[in-house]
């Protein structure tokens, strides 16, 4: 992916394309004043905080700080490079990048040697899937799925196949279309013999279940054996295109569901996700053989808050839904957990009971996360014996203290109250003595906090010191008109803005006048590499400012910039004094009064 597109092209995309229009495809957007409001697709939220500005062609979220312009956001949401939301945009805008990616119809671009795995896996997939529906061959796999409770709307909706039993025809159909062999055994369709250097198909006599990426590719299989073969289910191994700790199954179909109703379901095997899209389930989603990842996380994050957790209902699956809700608790997301009956996972559950039954008594009735925490705890234990009992009542005390809302504290605990027939106010007074007791085990060191706070960055402005506001009012300035720009440059001396992420921005800023670009917030953005600073960009041309700064403002904002490294000065010699008279060196603490006098009157 070495290629680059020209600078110029990138300023014709920028201005070809209008990101409210952009953005309204993701989010509906309001009209308030001079700009669009709508809800963070970036952050669960229930009111509006994330602007669209028209003027200045940026976005910034209120809640989450997210920030920057029509190529972040798609950067962003999608998941995907500068270069691949520059060839998307190109394209909405009818603009010939006359540079030779291979581009696979969703705007990526890739190496050929990538291109060439996802060719085989796109035409293998048509394949697989053709022998299984239309051919004779493939007949008896076809019937073993309808008889297995199938139907052929999903047969075709999860592009299910067969493979052959062969131990060289994908070989063969592979290399007679000019895939090299060496990129073929690399994208694991095929496998080399040690003894003679020849090849075999890595799947034989398999029902095929593509596996895709969140662009929709074809990128690995997993095949599911018709009879007593081992292994049940042989999956694509790890390659260039498919990395397990990135991939969840059904997330390209899943994602518009996930959206519009905030909530994803995440399963334990993609066989339940087919089950229960069956269903009428259509946010599902799930690993592919492996636990939960932050990389899995942070994708379920910029879609949604909530997840659903259904996993197998046996001990195993409990064990992993537990590990799975807390990673997903630290990562702010709220939790619930579905349970099925007798141990059933979620497929032999439909099959049982039937889809209503599962989407109304299982996904419909999905417990909270203290809930489930209420069951998972008891698992094992014998209740009717005292000891057992009070360990455990001491447990969910425990969790219960860590709730945030007072509300839900009080829900539980009366819960727990009447279930063992105790008194409120005593599980109040131990629920105190436990708060107590973890906060001086936490003292002094440094603890995760149970809940992260999700960060308020309009809160957090209202106690910064005034310097702080000083500077961002400066830099909104700076960011209008050139000329301001190296006025505050001039007047700051050499000395720097005190926070570093402003300092970074303006001499960003600076480099980008001296590149003769004119006050343009949108293309600043792009010149701006770091995402962090983005996004404090963004979060300072949302600021309202006078449209001119007088000279009066001015100072007065340096002024603040300054003072506070005076301040910072004042402090040290005053340390410095007391020392001094410590050691009753009387001289050399005058010496420092007088310079701590002189720095207050220059405030
Ligand atoms: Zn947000």
């Amino acid at each position: 992916m070495a290629e680059r597109i020209a600078e110029e092209k990138i300023n014709q995309i920028r201005q070809s394309v209008d990101i409210v229009e952009i953005i309204s495809e993701y989010i509906q957007l309001k009209k308030q004043g001079r700009n669009y409001f709508g809800l963070c697709p970036f952050h669960g939220e229930n009111s509006p905080s994330f602007s669209v500005s028209s003027d200045k062609q940026i976005y910034h979220c209120f809640g989450c700080g997210a920030g920057g312009n029509v190529f972040s956001f798609l950067m962003e949401l999608e998941g995907i490079s500068f270069l691949e939301a520059a060839i998307k945009l190109a394209e909405k805008a009818n603009i010939d990048l006359q540079v030779n990616f291979s581009v696979n119809g969703k705007g990526k671009s890739v190496s050929p040697e990538l291109q060439s795995m996802l060719d085989a896996h796109e035409l293998l997939t048509k394949f697989y899937h053709h022998l299984l529906v239309n051919t004779k061959d493939g007949q008896h796999a076809f019937e073993y799925l309808l008889k297995r409770g199938f139907t052929r709307e999903s047969i075709d909706k999860f592009q299910i196949g067969y493979s052959l039993n062969s131990w060289d025809f994908v070989y063969k159909f592979l290399t007679k279309r000019e895939f090299s062999p060496e990129i073929m055994e690399k994208a694991g369709l095929i496998i080399k013999r040690d003894r003679d250097g020849t090849y075999f198909d890595r799947f034989r006599d398999r029902i095929m279940f593509p596996i895709f990426d969140r662009n929709g590719n074809s990128i690995a299989f997993s095949g599911r054996s018709l009879g007593a073969e081992e292994p049940k289910y042989l999956n694509s191994p790890e390659t260039a295109i498919f990395n397990k700790s990135k991939i969840l199954y059904n997330f390209h179909l899943a994602k518009p569901s996930i959206r519009k109703l905030q909530q994803a379901v995440l399963f334990e095997g993609f066989a339940d996700v087919i089950a229960a899209d069956k269903s009428g389930v259509e946010n599902g989603i799930a690993t592919m053989g492996t636990s939960l990842t932050e990389e899995h996380i942070t994708l379920i994050r910029q879609n949604t808050q909530s997840v659903t957790i259904c996993f197998d209902s046996d001990k195993a699956g409990i064990e992993a839904a537990y590990r799975a809700g807390n990673m997903l608790m630290d990562a702010g997301c709220a939790i619930k957990v579905a349970m099925m009956s007798d141990g059933l996972d979620p497929d032999e559950y439909i099959k049982k009971n039937g889809p209503e039954k599962f989407r109304n008594e299982v996904i419909g009735a999905s417990l909270t996360w203290m809930a489930f925490k209420f069951l998972y705890f008891r698992r094992g234990k014998n209740l009717q014996i005292e000891g057992e009992r009070l360990a455990y009542i001491e447990t969910i005390l425990k969790e219960i203290s860590k709730l945030t809302k007072a509300v839900e504290k009080d829900h539980y605990l009366r819960q727990l109250a009447s279930e063992f027939s105790i008194s409120l106010d005593a599980l109040q007074q131990q629920l105190k003595q436990i708060f107590f007791a973890e906060k001086r085990n936490s003292s002094g060191q440094n603890q995760q906090p149970v809940n992260k706070p999700r960060v308020m960055a309009k809160q957090e402005n209202k106690l910064k010191p005034a310097h702080y506001t000083a500077e961002r009012r400066l830099i909104a300035h700076m960011l209008k008109d050139r000329d301001t720009a190296y006025k505050v440059q001039d007047l700051l001396q050499g000395s720097t803005f005190n926070t570093d992420e402003h300092q970074a921005i303006i001499t960003y800023l600076i480099g980008f006048y001296e590149d003769r670009m004119n006050p343009d917030s949108s293309a600043f953005l792009t010149y701006i590499q770091d995402e962090n600073l983005r996004r404090i960009v963004a979060d300072i041309e949302m600021m309202s400012i006078n449209d001119e700064l007088s000279n009066q403002e001015l100072t007065d904002y340096i002024k603040q910039v300054l003072n506070y490294q005076k301040l910072l000065k004042i402090k040290e010699k005053e340390v410095e004094l007391k020392e001094a008279e410590r050691q009753s060196d009387y001289s050399k603490a005058a010496a420092i009064a007088t310079e701590i006098s002189q720095l207050r009157k220059s405030l």
